[in-house]
């Protein structure tokens, strides 16, 4: 069932064709056609939480569309290139300085299509990522740059070398750093401080 759902939402032509579907599915289910206030507030975010990672100036902010469609089976080019340009608008207005990256929803290749790339271009931003896997290189384009999630629990010089690519061409170096994961963070930091 849900993933019947899934399917139907996730290919759907239009941001109002999704929607109708799935006011179609609570009317069916019998819950509220609107959202409960219970529902508002587990929602991730709200423009408080976004000013205060703002003034910390430790979090960058990147568009994202608006209502989450998949840009790729967007039936209108002008419905995609809104949602990814309202975004942007939408962002800068609050955050007051300019957004200049992208994510994709979904993200894959196949979920982006040319008409993705498109609309981003578009809408001025300047690189957008997917969620196709690895590291990005020069040569690698800006508005399909890759992605790989990273634990936050492993050292941060274990993240450093994947995210180089060293595991790729020096092994050796790769696995010392790789070794560093296996070893309890607490130990890692006497061993850091002893050092200083
Ligand atoms: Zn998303």
């Amino acid at each position: 069932m849900t993933r019947a759902i899934d399917t139907r939402i996730r290919f759907a032509k239009s941001v109002d064709e999704r929607e109708a579907y799935l006011q179609g599915v609570r009317q069916l289910l019998g819950v509220p056609h609107a959202m409960t206030l219970q529902e508002k507030s587990s929602l991730p975010f709200s423009w408080a939480k976004v000013e205060v990672m703002k003034r910390s100036e430790w979090i960058s902010f990147g568009g994202h569309t608006m209502h989450h469609p998949i840009l790729a089976y967007l039936t209108d080019p002008s419905e995609a290139e809104y949602e990814v340009r309202e975004s942007r608008t939408e962002l800068e207005r609050h955050l007051e300085f300019p957004v200049r990256s992208f994510a994709y929803p979904v993200g894959k290749l196949g979920d982006i299509g040319e008409q993705g790339v498109l609309s981003v271009q578009k809408a001025g931003y300047t690189w957008a990522v997917t969620t196709e896997g690895g590291i990005n290189t020069p040569q690698s384009k800006p508005y399909l740059l890759h992605r790989f999630s990273v634990d936050v629990h492993h050292h941060w010089l274990t993240i450093a070398a994947k995210v180089s690519g060293v595991g790729k061409k020096v092994s050796s170096v790769y696995n010392l750093f790789a070794n560093l994961i296996k070893m309890p963070t607490r130990l890692l930091r006497t061993y850091g401080s002893k050092r200083r």
